[in-house]
Formats: C-alpha cells, sequence, structure tokens
C-alpha cells in the first residue's frame, strides 16, 4: 500500500531515500534545513569506499549493494557518477588489502613511487627523483570505483526525486520528529550530525573534514588517497579536483586557511607540482557514530512510524544506496 513519507534531511542520505520511495509510488515529501550543496553532503570527495564508518559487518554489505548501485548510474554521465581508478596508499606499512576489495578487482601496486609520477611522459630522470622525494609511500593498491561529482550528483538526486513526484521543503528545522505534520504515516531521520539535537544521540560524534577545491587536473586519471596521517587525498572531477583533506574531532564549520594551505602544500608534494590556487575551500562535519550507523524501526510518541537513517561517518555515499533500500524495505514491513 502506498505511504505519505516525510524524510528529514537533503543530504545524500535523505535525497537517496527520498528516490526509491517516490520511485516506488509513495507520496514523498523532504523536509530540510538546508539542501545538497550547503550539507554535509555538499563539502564530500564523495568517492566510493568504506572509511571512517562502523560496524564493518553491516558496512560492507551496504556498501557493495551502493557499488553495484553507482556502477550502473556511472553509465549515464549526466548523472553526476561515473568510475575512476583509485590508488590507495600507505606511508608506513605493507598495506592491506580489504577481503572484500579483491573480488572487486584490487590489485597491489608494484612500483609505487614509478606509479605515482602522474608525468607519463616524462623523463627517466625525472621520475627517478620523484621517486626519491615520494619515499614516505610504502605501498599501494589500485581498485577502480564510483566517484561521485558533488556538484552533478546531487542535483541529479533532486531531479529524480521531483520527477517521481516528490517534493522538497527547504528552511525547515524540527525540534522533534513529532512535529513532523501528523499526515504523513511515516518519518525517515536522515539528519546526519544534526540527528544530535533531534534525537538526543550522543553517539554521534562531528568528525570535521577540510577540502580545497582547485581547478581542473587533466593529467591526473586516477584519484590518490593515503589515510596515513597526514591524511592525503586528490580527487580529479569533470571541472575541477577536491585535495584533502583533515578528519579532526570538532564542531567548527569555519573555514581555515592554514589548513587549506597545508592540505594544498602536502598534495603537491606527494603529486610533485607546482602549488594551484585554492578556488574554494569546503567544510563538513562527519557523522560518526560511536556504536555504529543508525538504521532502525522505531516508534514515534504518537504512534507513528519512524525508520532512523544516519551516523554514516566518512561513508556517506559509500552505503547511500544500500542503507536506502534497508530502510523502504524496514519502512514498509
Ligand atoms: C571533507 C569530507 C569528505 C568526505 N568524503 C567522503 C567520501 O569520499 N565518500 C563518502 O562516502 N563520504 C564522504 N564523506 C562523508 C559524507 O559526506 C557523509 O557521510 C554524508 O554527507 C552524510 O550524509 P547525510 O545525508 O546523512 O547528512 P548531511 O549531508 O549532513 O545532511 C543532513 C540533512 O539533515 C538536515 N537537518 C539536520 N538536522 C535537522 C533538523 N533538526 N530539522 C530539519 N533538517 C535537519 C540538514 O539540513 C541536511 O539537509 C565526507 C565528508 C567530509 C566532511
Amino acid at each position: 500500500m502506498n505511504k505519505s513519507v516525510a524524510i528529514i534531511g537533503a543530504g545524500v542520505s535523505g535525497l537517496t531515500c527520498g528516490v526509491v520511495f517516490a520511485e516506488q509510488g509513495h507520496r514523498t515529501a523532504i523536509f530540510a534545513k538546508e539542501l545538497g550543496q550547503q550539507t554535509t553532503s555538499g563539502a564530500a570527495a564523495a568517492l566510493w569506499f568504506p572509511y571512517d564508518v562502523e560496524p564493518a559487518n553491516k558496512v560492507i554489505p551496504w556498501a557493495l549493494e551502493t557499488f553495484r548501485t553507482l556502477v550502473d548510474l556511472a553509465r549515464n554521465p549526466d548523472s553526476g557518477a561515473s568510475m575512476i581508478e583509485l590508488r590507495q596508499f600507505s606511508r608506513t606499512e605493507e598495506i592491506r588489502i580489504p577481503d572484500w576489495a579483491i573480488p572487486l578487482g584490487a590489485r597491489r601496486l608494484s612500483a609505487v613511487a614509478t606509479a605515482l609520477c602522474r608525468r607519463a611522459g616524462g623523463s627517466r630522470a625525472k621520475r627517478l627523483d620523484t621517486a626519491r622525494r615520494l619515499q614516505d609511500f610504502q605501498s599501494g593498491f589500485s581498485l577502480r570505483v564510483p566517484l561521485m561529482d558533488t556538484t552533478i550528483y546531487l542535483d541529479c538526486l533532486t531531479k529524480r526525486l521531483l520527477g517521481a513526484g516528490g517534493s522538497i521543503t527547504e528552511n525547515v528545522r524540527f525540534e522533534n520528529l513529532e512535529d513532523v505534520d501528523s499526515k504523513y504515516d511515516l518519518v525517515i531521520n536522515c539528519a546526519g550530525i544534526g540527528s544530535r539535537e533531534l534525537v538526543s544521540d550522543a553517539e554521534l560524534e562531528p568528525h570535521r573534514g577540510q577540502v580545497a577545491i582547485v581547478p581542473r587536473m587533466k593529467d591526473l586519471p586516477y584519484a590518490v588517497v593515503c589515510d596515513d596521517a597526514p591524511l592525503m587525498y586528490a580527487i580529479p572531477r569533470r571541472n575541477d579536483c577536491v585535495f584533502g583533506g583533515t578528519n579532526d574531532l570538532s564542531d567548527d564549520l569555519a573555514v581555515d586557511s592554514a589548513t587549506t594551505a597545508r592540505i594544498v602544500a602536502e598534495c603537491s608534494r606527494a603529486l610533485d607540482i607546482e602549488k594551484p590556487n585554492a578556488l574554494a575551500e569546503r567544510v563538513g562535519l562527519r557523522p560518526f557514530r560511536k556504536s555504529g550507523v543508525r538504521l532502525e524501526r522505531a516508534r514515534l510518541r504518537d504512534g507513528r512510524t519512524c525508520v532512523h537513517n544516519y551516523g554514516h561517518g566518512g561513508s556517506g555515499f559509500t552505503l547511500s544506496w544500500g542503507c536506502a533500500g534497508e530502510v523502504v524495505k524496514m519502512a514498509t514491513l
């Protein structure tokens, strides 16, 4: 039976749930303080890869489900999703390829420093020189993964939702889930870090991330990521490139220009390029939940059914379709 569904939140979790509900024929309305680009989701690098999220036994199946959907979406270049080679490095040890990555085609990078030398036409002397400077990378592996260009992808989700008859209302801040109009039978909580106040969840921690957007790098054909401190990534997109990053326990949404300078310097050093100008700087609060993603059905004080879908930490995009599918199943039981 079709339901009347109110979704709180217009980041990647809320929008993806909205698309799934609306395309299944449910009357779907999203309400949010901020929309797509203004949310944490708008600040994300948005590469598919499980990171800074718990618990692994649930996260990996949701991530793999999302992977499959995104591979399909990436066939349409207008979706904002595409496939990219991810080169994941370690500075400190022999990198372990996660078990789940092997069936997806992950392979060890043999000569890490040479692999990182992106100037394929460069001289041997240049490559050796680069190798010396990059000796802090001990090992790495490569894997083709989906990348979502947030500047396109979130708008595409919005269009899909509206095209399926859904609606979005901005500038709505709920104090309680019960404040949602009683004409909706179902309430879906996709409020990200906002769930700390909305449902008084003390398990949530803001894992602050800052990125710098730099001009497009047409000769960087793959994403470079190193999770060892200092966290470093360079993710080329269609029209620009995302340099990161940081992961600190902090609520501070203000951009720190010294951090941007540090990010740009570290990425430029690793890629062996001149420092580019930062076109923009973005900060977001990854909604990390100590006891793991909250994906569960509950009952509101007024008797209505609610499904919580928040706490995706550094993996909101990576888990989005897997979690949305689960939410719809739980909600329509
Ligand atoms: C720098 C950075 C890089 C990242 N890189 C990646 C990556 O490469 N891959 C990946 O998978 N993930 C990445 N992430 C993590 C990802 O961005 C988050 O997991 C994801 O954005 C969470 O999405 P969400 O929709 O749950 O929450 P949000 O995007 O925060 O959206 C929450 C929504 O709820 C609304 N809201 C909150 N409280 C209320 C309220 N009381 N009333 C009404 N509305 C409310 C907000 O306005 C907003 O619309 C990154 C994050 C950062 C900061």
